[in-house]
């Protein structure tokens, strides 16, 4: 077996530990004698499994108790529709910071059920740079304000956190769990669980215990934040073995990196050198402001577009695996959440380097 190293934007790079760990349970779970994949989501077994997981997040994350942790389905997307449809049942219009293709995709879609308003928009540099707090400006009867964190195909992160005098949405998919968060200023934070927290169909929503009661009356049932908050997740079935696989995330996070604080450090490292090969050499560029660089994805293009199939195919024959740009954009892309070792950024590091030396 070799496994090479994988700059997915999603799904992406899982821990070895935890797919080792994963492998090793597969088919007898902690002497059960079944898998997870085959246990009943209210059997004993589960339920622990869950409560661990949950236990660990709110752990790691530092969550006040007056929140909800949510195992929901449908992917980021759905929140699209979820967030007004849960938080516009008093009316009011929905506000937005766009700074990317996710945030444009929540307003398309959360104009469906409320009137929408732009409180701050990054168009005007082209989306490289973030509004600063003095140019969001709410609407009258705000019911919240939305925004992405980590826009994970331009590579434009959020270096603070939005004052907002009403409910505070966030769509943090490629970004939770990448460093400490004061989770008390959110009303909403949600994220698919593909990036940076596990397998793909899990999605993770944590709410504020008072916005519960928020919602539109005609919200579908499985739609609702309560119905899931009443019923810890399982008023239906869950995704199980997403949950638990999250959930050995989550202990490796906490029992074998150190924490987040821990795992901030080892990001901003590998981030920071990858930057400083991009800047170092004319022939990678990436245009984001310096405090809005993403540090889990990182776009950068080539001096000479011409090579980057060349670039592609070659960094695949050294073991570097899904280095391409989202097909909206083009260029070259870099993931590199939690689960991708330092070793790896150093790898393409090496490969960069030499493939400017000898073909740039
Ligand atoms: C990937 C991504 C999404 C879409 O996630 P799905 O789970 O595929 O719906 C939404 N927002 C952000 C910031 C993302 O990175």
């Amino acid at each position: 077996m070799s496994r090479k190293f994988n700059f997915c934007a999603g799904p992406a790079a899982l821990p070895e530990a935890v797919l080792q760990r994963a492998r090793e349970e597969m088919l007898d779970w902690q002497g059960r004698g079944l898998s997870v994949m085959e246990m009943s989501h209210r059997s004993d077994a589960f339920v622990s499994i869950a409560e661990k997981a949950e236990a660990d997040l709110r752990d790691l994350l530092q969550i006040p108790a007056n929140y909800k942790v949510l195992f929901m389905q449908g992917g980021a997307s759905s929140q699209f529709a979820m967030v007004p449809m849960n938080l516009g049942g008093n009316g009011g219009t929905a506000n937005y910071i766009y700074t990317g293709i996710w945030g444009k995709k929540a307003i398309a879609e959360g104009k469906r059920y409320l009137p929408s308003h732009l409180a701050a928009s990054s168009e005007n540099n082209g989306l490289t740079a973030v509004p600063r707090q003095e140019d969001i400006q709410l609407s009258d009867a705000a019911a919240y304000l939305h925004y992405t964190s980590n826009e994970t195909i331009g590579g434009l992160e959020f270096d603070y956190i939005p004052e907002a005098s009403v409910p505070l949405v966030c769509d943090m998919s490629s970004d939770i769990l990448s460093g400490p968060l004061d989770v008390s200023r959110f009303g909403v934070i949600y994220a698919g669980a593909q990036k940076n927290i596990g397998p793909a169909g899990l999605t993770l929503v944590i709410v504020r215990e008072d916005l519960l009661d928020q919602a539109k009356p005609e919200t579908p049932t499985m739609f609702s934040y309560k119905t899931f908050a009443e019923n810890g997740s399982m008023y239906n079935t869950p995704p199980t073995f997403a949950w638990y696989l999250s959930g050995l995330v989550f202990d490796w996070l906490k029992n074998e990196m150190g924490g987040l604080g821990k795992m901030a450090e080892i990001n901003q490292r590998k981030a920071q050198k990858l930057y400083a090969t991009i800047d170092g050499n004319d022939f990678y560029a990436n245009p984001i402001a310096l405090p809005n660089r993403s540090i889990m994805n990182v776009p950068f293009t080539l001096a000479d577009s011409s090579l980057d199939k060349r670039f592609l195919q070659e960094a695949e024959e050294a073991g570097l695996l899904n280095l391409a740009g989202h097909r909206s954009v083009g260029g070259m892309r870099a993931s590199i959440y939690n689960a991708v070792p330092e070793a790896a950024v150093d790898a393409l590091i090496d490969f960069m380097t030499e493939f400017a030396k000898t073909r740039g």
